[in-house]
C-alpha cells in the first residue's frame, strides 16, 4: 500500500457511515450491540458444533479479526489454522470476508480485496461494499452468500461496525478481542472504549441481552464472555 493510499485508508476509518449509522440503530435496538458471545480470538468457536446446530457458514470482519489491523498480509498464525477449519466445514462459497477497510471505497480500486482472494487462493471471497461500510451493506452481503443470513455466523472486533451489522442481518454474532490496538488510530481507539463502556452499560447494568437467535447454543463458545440465555 502507497503512503497516500493508506493515508485515505485510515482516514476512512473516521469518517465513514459507522460512526452515524451505528449509534442511531442502538438507540433504537439496544440489543443490537450486544453479540451472542464473546471470545479471545477465532480459536474459541466450534465451528464444526454450530454446523451441526444448522448453521451455514460465517462472515468475517478482516482487520484484528483474521489479520492484523490495516495490514495487507496472510491470515494472522495463531488463528489460521481456525479459520481454513471453518472454509472446510462450510465450504468456501459460505465464508464472506467483510470489511470495512478492503473491499470498501476506502479500497482503490478494490485492489486489497483482490490481492487477500488470490493469497488465500481458496475460493473465500471478500466483498466488494463500495461506502456501505458496516453496518450498513445488509443487501450486498446478501446477494453474495446462498443462505438466508440468519444461518450465518457473524464475526468481529468492533461492536459498531462487525456486531451492530451482524445482528440487523439477523447473524449470530461472535465479538473478537483484537489482536493489537498498536495500529489504531486515535479515533479508533476512542471508539474501542467507548463501544467498552456502552456494553458495560447496556448488558452488565441494564441487562441487555443479544438478540434471540434460534440457533443460539452455548456448546458453540464454551467459555464465551456473554454466556446468558439469549
Ligand atoms: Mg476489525
Amino acid at each position: 500500500m502507497r503512503i497516500g493510499e493508506k493515508m485515505v485508508s485510515r482516514a476512512g476509518q473516521l469518517i465513514n457511515i459507522p460512526g452515524i449509522l451505528a449509534p442511531l440503530l442502538v438507540l433504537r435496538h439496544p440489543s443490537w450491540a450486544i453479540p451472542h458471545y464473546g471470545v479471545e480470538t477465532i480459536n474459541g468457536i466450534d465451528f464444526e458444533r454450530a454446523a451441526r446446530h444448522g448453521i451455514k457458514g460465517a462472515v468475517f470482519d478482516k482487520d484484528n479479526t483474521l489479520t492484523g489491523p490495516l495490514v495487507e498480509g496472510d491470515i494472522h498464525p495463531d488463528v489460521a489454522d481456525k479459520f481454513y477449519e471453518a472454509v472446510n466445514i462450510f465450504g468456501a462459497e459460505d465464508v464472506l470476508v467483510s470489511s470495512n477497510s478492503i473491499g470498501s471505497n476506502d479500497d482503490l480500486g478494490y485492489e486489497g480485496a483482490a490481492a487477500l482472494e488470490t493469497r488465500l487462493d481458496n475460493g473465500v471471497r471478500v466483498l466488494r461494499r463500495g461506502w456501505l461500510k458496516k453496518p450498513a451493506g445488509k443487501r450486498a452481503t446478501q446477494e453474495a452468500l446462498s443462505h438466508p443470513l440468519n444461518k450465518y455466523m457473524g464475526i468481529g472486533d468492533r461492536v459498531f461496525t462487525d456486531i451492530v451489522f451482524g445482528n440487523r442481518c439477523g447473524m449470530l454474532t461472535i465479538r473478537v478481542n483484537p489482536f493489537t490496538s498498536e495500529n489504531d488510530i486515535k479515533g479508533v481507539s476512542g471508539m474501542r472504549r467507548l463501544e467498552g463502556r456502552l456494553i458495560e452499560a447496556l448488558h452488565g447494568r441494564l441487562g441487555v441481552q443479544a438478540p434471540a437467535h434460534e440457533l443460539y447454543n452455548p456448546s458453540i463458545c464454551v467459555g464465551s464472555h456473554f454466556n446468558g440465555r439469549y
